[in-house]
């Protein structure tokens, strides 16, 4: 079965673009969770970001670096959040490779909220995980 966004590059369902050519193409996120929240897609479906083609995965990188900057030029942004969501237990909701470009803004309550806590003990042996992580980078 097609995902949401398969349905949305094909035409089938309606959404408001902001940028298209042949292999990637960016449109607004219905839930906006700041204003001007875009998300940048591949046209040829990947389940994510790990398993996007690195020549498309550049791509899409590059159009989520220009939306930015438009972003910032077009809406007055202080800010931008650019995140993508790996898997379930990392909040991705729809199994097609996406980036999200969110906007920031002085002074405007959005609904965007980013909290990293310390982990004390994940914190315990630095060292040993960065070996371990290192160690199976290709
Ligand atoms: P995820 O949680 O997978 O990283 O993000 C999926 C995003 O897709 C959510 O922010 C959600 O609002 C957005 N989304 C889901 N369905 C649609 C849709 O039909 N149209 C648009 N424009 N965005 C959608």
């Amino acid at each position: 079965m097609k995902d949401v966004f398969c349905m949305i590059i094909a035409g089938e369902i309606p959404s408001a673009k902001v940028y298209e050519d042949d292999e990637v193409l960016a449109f607004l996120d219905i839930s906006q969770a700041t204003k001007g929240h875009t998300l940048v897609v591949p046209k040829e479906h990947y389940e994510n970001f790990l398993e996007c083609p690195k020549e498309l995965m550049n791509k899409v990188m590059d159009v989520a670096q220009r939306i930015g900057n438009a972003q910032k030029k077009a809406l007055g942004a202080s800010g931008v959040n650019i995140l993508t969501n790996v898997g379930e237990s990392a909040g991705q909701t729809v199994k097609h490779f996406h980036v999200h470009v969110m906007p920031r803004f002085n002074d405007y309550k959005d609904g965007l909220e980013i909290i990293m806590k310390e982990q004390d003990d994940a914190k315990k042996d630095l060292a040993g995980l960065a070996q371990k992580i290192s160690s199976e980078i290709k």
